[in-house]
């Protein structure tokens, strides 16, 4: 694929390029938690955006996206926001850098990838990460990694209009081989936990559907969420966000006034104590439980927080008393996409094989199953 893109950019530009990948990412534990000031676990994926990139003398801006086989321009520092294809995700980057008053002159670039797009792979941050960073090397801005993360999560806000949160972008670039990040999203800090279960691999499950409830779902649970805080402020003050509430606050307060939102904010306040417990589990290398707390997750996202769909919970079902799953779960932010599952290596095969039949004869649609690594973060690749 790298090769294949080098080729391309030269062709066009008759110029060898920078190049630069970022993946995509998976999150273990940690759903609809980092809205409410919660932790996340999630990891870089051997999935990629590859970004090719040169200057120009002049202002002008060529971009060309080989999977779409398409090609835009724009002017600096005139860039339009347009819609939501491809080179919003690219030129809400520059604008960020435009904004904070980085001197930049025209550039070539080429895109390609391999992260499923739409599949809750995060394809959108890898293009945004591998860009920023890809931007940073050539006009050597110097740029801190973690300012990069922020301004592509802007970029998103802004030129795409998905309200998102920072984990997309974080992982991306701050992926590690063979380690999961536990990423406080109210502070930022964050630490490594290696991740290695002998015998075991990562397996994601694609029911390739995405149903139109999503974004309104999404904003509505956050408002929820929201109000949860608001019932209980008045009697704790100090309670900012749900990272602040226990159970027996909810109990207390939220269950008499409102027992939807109660019902949403009990599966909050309970996957921001599983993820750090899961961590426990891993220091301990404890694997049965934390699979189990996978599980445990995607009951409360299907039962509570209600963000599943038939196709997810099916998926889930059909592995869920296999002794060949340590755990799995929907992953995302809901109604479609992936499942996320910890298999047995040598069992994979033959599972996938098995509920990929299952899954089109109840759903009359083919499921796309992918192995995954997880991997290090953004990088510049060696261009011999
Ligand atoms: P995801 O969950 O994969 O991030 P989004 O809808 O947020 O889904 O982002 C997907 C969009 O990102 C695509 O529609 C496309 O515009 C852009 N994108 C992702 N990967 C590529 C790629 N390889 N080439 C061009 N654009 C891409
Ligand atoms: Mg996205």
């Amino acid at each position: 694929m790298v090769e294949e893109l080098k080729k391309v950019f030269i062709e066009k530009f008759a110029a060898t390029p920078i190049l630069v990948k970022s993946p995509g990412r998976i999150n273990l534990i940690g759903e609809h938690t980092d809205y409410n000031d919660g932790f996340v676990l999630p990891a870089a994926i051997d999935k990629y955006a590859y970004v090719a990139i040169q200057k120009r003398e002049d202002k002008h801006i060529n971009l060309f996206s080989v999977d779409f086989n398409e090609a835009q321009e724009a002017t600096l520092p005139e860039l339009t926001t347009e819609g939501k294809h491809w080179p919003v995700y690219i030129l809400g980057v520059v604008d960020q850098l435009l904004k904070s008053n980085y001197a930049l002159t025209g550039f070539n670039l080429v895109l390609c990838g391999d992260v499923p797009i739409g599949a809750g792979l995060s394809s959108s941050a890898a293009v945004e990460c591998a860009t920023i960073f890809a931007l940073n090397e050539l006009f050597n801005l110097g740029i801190s990694k973690m300012e990069m993360v922020k301004m592509a999560q802007k970029a998103e806000h802004e030129f795409a209009g998905v309200k998102c949160g920072i984990m997309d972008q974080f992982a991306s670039m701050f992926g590690k081989e063979n380690n999961l990040i536990r990423l406080d999203c109210r502070s930022l800090q964050y630490e490594y936990f290696p991740f290695y279960v002998p015998g075991f691999q990562v397996v994601l499950m694609d029911t390739h559907v995405k149903h139109s409830l999503a974004s309104s779902a999404y904003n509505e649970r956050r408002a929820q969420c929201e109000k949860g805080v608001a019932i209980i402020q008045p009697f704790f003050p100090q309670v900012k966000s749900l990272r602040d509430v226990n159970l027996q606050m909810l109990q207390q307060y939220v269950f008499p006034v409102d027992e939807l939102v109660y019902r949403r904010c009990k599966y909050v306040v309970e996957e921001i104590e599983r993820t750090v417990n899961a961590c426990t589990d891993l220091i301990k290398n404890d694997f049965i439980s934390f699979g189990k707390k996978m599980f445990q997750t995607h009951e409360g996202l299907s039962n509570d927080y209600a963000v599943s769909c038939k196709e997810l919970d099916f998926l889930i079902q059909q592995v869920k008393d296999n002794p060949a799953v340590l755990g799995a779960r929907m992953m995302g932010g809901g109604f479609g996409g992936c499942t996320i599952n910890l298999v047995k290596e040598n069992e994979a095969e033959v599972l996938i094989e098995k509920v990929s039949k299952a899954y089109q004869k109840e759903t009359c649609s083919a499921l796309s199953a992918y192995k995954v690594t997880i991997q290090d973060g953004v990088s510049v690749i060696d261009n011999k």
